[in-house]
């Protein structure tokens, strides 16, 4: 394996062998602040309390690539001789990797730093996993009048050197909701004298479940999932409150739209059958990365020029990416780079392929220069 990847492996080892969870990733940034300096990049003040953003080059015109940088509560099963040394902290999303390859193409692209005609600000975000870290970034400013945002997730259903992506939706909105119930609590052998959270909890799961079924046209993609619930706390008393909380997935607004408005409806047709309060606190957490035409296209010719195997993917994954944050700004590309991986992203074994990193910062350095030459 190349020298330079050697070196990208060390670092991710380091990162992973001291993880952080999102919003304390203190470390990390201070080794990656080091590792930048010593290459002579730049860092921009920014009020971001962790995470950094670096640049190279010169010239209004600028490019962003992005890295996420935290890991997540989970206590690492992988056993391995550099497995994570801060317990119950774990990057079982493969955030160590994707640092790893981003450090290597502005490493890369510094050295040809008088070539480019422009310049190339490199993102390390902080709080991809709560969601939080890329609206943090586009609140800097730092992001505003740039021609285009990209970055990748490391993914381990696929072999080492495949990339996917496809054209809008790469992933979906994020919603939350929360149902608090609240009726009368009894002596569970005196019912009449209560109003019952449980029927009106169970009411609400079967109804629920009939929106995506009975309300969502067939064509359009949705998910609604019920996380948890809870009431009652013994075997004979009727408490007095319960609540159901879960998650909706849809890849655009107008479904969304529809299923609020049907869980909405469902709350207030209980309250009033049930003669209990019921009250949606319905969130939109994120919503769906969605990759600009021009740049999917410029970015399949980039990958199949740096040797990878292609892959079209046939439709958005239902999970949450925080990287659709910065579509606000510019246009985006995500894409998915493989990682070989037995177990899945977010399990306590989860270890990826590092020879991913042997590709990985000649695609970004092609991307970029791309970007460079022709309008998109
Ligand atoms: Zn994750
Ligand atoms: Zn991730």
């Amino acid at each position: 394996m190349a020298e330079f990847t050697e070196q990208l492996i060390a670092w991710r080892r380091a990162f992973h062998q001291a993880p952080e969870c999102a919003h304390t990733e203190v470390e990390t940034t201070q080794r990656l602040r080091k590792i930048l300096q010593d290459h002579e990049i730049n860092i921009l003040e920014t009020p971001l309390e962790t995470g950094l953003i670096a640049e190279i080059g010169q010239g209004d015109t600028f490019i962003a690539v992005r890295s996420d940088i935290d890991a997540l509560p989970i206590i690492e099963q992988t056993g391995l001789a550099y497995a994570s040394n801060n317990n119950g902290v774990m990057h079982a999303c493969g955030h160590d990797m994707h640092m790893a390859a981003i450090l290597g193409t502005a490493i890369r692209l510094k050295e040809r730093e008088q070539q480019l005609s422009g310049c190339v600000r490199f993102i390390f975000q902080a709080a991809e996993e709560v969601s939080q870290g890329a609206d943090a970034v586009v609140q800097t400013g730092v992001l505003d009048g740039a021609k285009a945002i990209i970055g990748f997730h490391n993914d381990p259903t696929l072999p080492v050197g495949t990339w996917c992506a496809k054209t809008g939706y790469m992933t979906s909105n994020v919603d939350r909701f929360k149902i608090d119930v609240t009726g009368v609590g009894a002596h569970a052998a005196m019912p009449q004298d209560g109003v019952d959270p449980h029927i009106i909890l169970s009411h609400l799961m079967s109804g629920l479940q009939t929106i995506v079924s009975r309300n969502v046209a067939p064509y359009d993609e949705a998910v609604v999932t019920i996380g948890q619930v809870h009431s009652g706390d013994t075997w004979n008393v009727i408490p007095s409150r319960g609540m159901i909380e879960g998650t909706v997935r849809t890849l655009t607004p107008e479904v969304c739209d529809l299923i609020e408005m049907r869980m909405q409806q469902l709350c207030e047709g209980a309250a009033i059958q049930y003669q209990a309060s019921v009250v949606l606190d319905y969130q939109r957490l994120t919503d769906g990365v969605n990759n600009d035409d021009t740049l999917q296209s410029m970015a399949w010719q980039v990958a199949e020029e740096t040797g990878y195997e292609v892959q079209v993917q046939p439709r958005a994954q239902m999970i949450g990416e925080d990287f659709a944050s910065y579509q606000q700004v510019a246009p985006v590309h995500f894409a998915m780079i493989g990682s070989n991986s037995e177990y899945p992203l977010h399990h306590p074994q989860y270890n990826p392929d590092e020879a991913m990193l042997d590709k990985a910062p000649d695609y970004f350095v092609n991307f970029v220069e791309r970007l460079f030459e022709q309008e998109i």
